[in-house]
């Protein structure tokens, strides 16, 4: 799960870490008390929405010379003239993808001078199997070039949690960002906050770029990042209610309440499948034979007919699915039990484009019966690749 870089900064700062005094802004009427209530003399103006790469992202329908999605105000007036400018709007950044996300929520910060931007984030390397810190001089906005053409300027290294973190880690941080004097020891208790954080909270990744130098000699964490480890939520329900559920995908949300683990794609076959593993693999014979999943969804060993239901109305709710191949392996589960559920689902929802279904495994005998008898225009595979071959050619003919 995801939150907002106003709510990360929130929660880093009960930890103590320096952030920037700020106020959330719901309602454009809310906008000039909010800024009034900062110091200035610089304000910053920031969009809230779950994607990085504001600064440099576009609103959509921009007027002529308009910037991005963060942007620097001189006064209360301005500051409020730029908040009721961007709310509402469509941000699309490198990480939204073409179509955007509406900004609902702005951020005004008292703004800081900056002498230097850096870069540091701590996330779980599952190679190691540990808490990493990746750090750079290069911070800012165009870290991902960084990664690409210098990243040697990357230094990363992890934390053995048998020893748990020392000052050691907080130094060798400092010493990678070239940091001297005072500013080691805000480094080393900032490191030493930010571990303690990612941890009790279970983040998966915690983001700070940029963590800025200030002309005044301090450190200070000028933009956040954070996602948490969604099966470690239920012990945080503080953090929970940071969800915004706006800005996830209408379709995962649904899925989630059902137990369902899907995921949008951008293709145009939608898969009904049991088994993780099963899931990749039907994804990837979709591939072979020249199509593109829509989705990927694993209803999981015990699918009932409710579970199916719904994973059909959410497949089929999808405008970009132009066919639907439901690959399921009766295990735990029985063939035969699995037929009545998809039919079911079928009548219930209905069905506007082909529908291949193939089956395997106990009493798949009774559940190809009862397929081929339902009257429903159900196209029956033999085995995974003349299943996928069929959904291809429904589809592209
Ligand atoms: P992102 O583009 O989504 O990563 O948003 P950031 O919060 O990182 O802001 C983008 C850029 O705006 C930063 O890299 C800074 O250069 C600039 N910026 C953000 N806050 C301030 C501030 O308080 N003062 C100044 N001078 N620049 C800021
Ligand atoms: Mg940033």
């Amino acid at each position: 799960m995801n939150i907002h870089e106003y709510q990360a900064k929130a929660l880093l700062r009960e930890y103590g870490a320096p952030v920037s005094d700020g106020r959330i802004v719901l309602k454009a009427d809310e906008a000039k008390s909010a800024a009034g209530e900062l110091g200035g003399p610089l304000w910053v103006v920031k969009s809230q929405i779950h994607a990085g790469g504001r600064g440099k992202g576009k609103f959509v329908e921009a007027s002529a010379g308009e910037k991005g999605g963060v942007r620097l105000a001189k006064s209360v007036a301005e500051a409020e003239e730029l908040a009721k400018q961007m709310l509402g709007r469509t941000l699309v950044t490198h990480q939204t993808g073409p179509a955007g996300k509406q900004v609902n929520r702005i951020y005004i910060e008292d703004g800081s001078d900056i002498e230097r931007e850096l870069y540091l984030a701590l996330l779980v390397d599952r190679a190691t199997s540990r808490v990493s810190f990746v750090v750079s001089t290069e911070g800012g906005m165009d870290i991902e070039e960084v990664a690409e053409h210098t990243p040697e300027k990357i230094v990363s290294f992890s934390v053995d949690p048998a020893s748990g973190l020392s000052d050691f880690h907080g130094r060798r941080v400092a010493f990678a960002l070239g940091l001297q004097g005072a500013l080691v020891k805000q480094c080393v208790s900032l490191v030493k906050l930010l571990y303690k954080a990612f941890l009790e909270k279970d983040m998966e990744m915690l983001e700070i770029n940029p963590l800025i130098v200030t002309p005044q000699g301090q450190i200070k964490v000028l933009d956040a990042k954070v996602s948490f480890d969604n099966n470690a939520l239920y012990r945080h329900p503080e953090i929970m209610a940071l969800r915004d559920e706006t800005e996830e995908d209408s379709k995962e949300l649904a899925a989630s309440k059902f137990d369902l683990n899907y995921i949008a794609l951008d293709g145009e076959i939608g898969c009904m499948v049991n088994g993780a593993g099963l899931a990749m693999a039907t994804m990837d014979i979709i591939k072979l034979y020249g199509a593109e999943p829509a989705n990927f969804l694993d209803v999981g060993g015990g699918a009932t007919k409710e579970k199916v239901t719904e994973a059909f109305k959410i497949i089929t709710s999808d405008p970009n699915v132009k066919g639907i191949l439901v690959n399921i392996f009766g295990g735990i589960m029985r063939c035969d039990i699995i037929a009545e559920g998809i039919i079911a689902a079928v009548k219930e929802v209905g069905l506007q484009v082909p529908l291949v279904v193939r089956l395997e495994g106990t009493n798949v005998e009774q559940g190809k019966e009862i397929i081929a008898n339902s009257g429903l225009n159900v196209i029956a595979g033999d085995n995974l690749s003349d299943a996928a071959q069929k959904i291809v050619k429904a589809v592209k003919g």
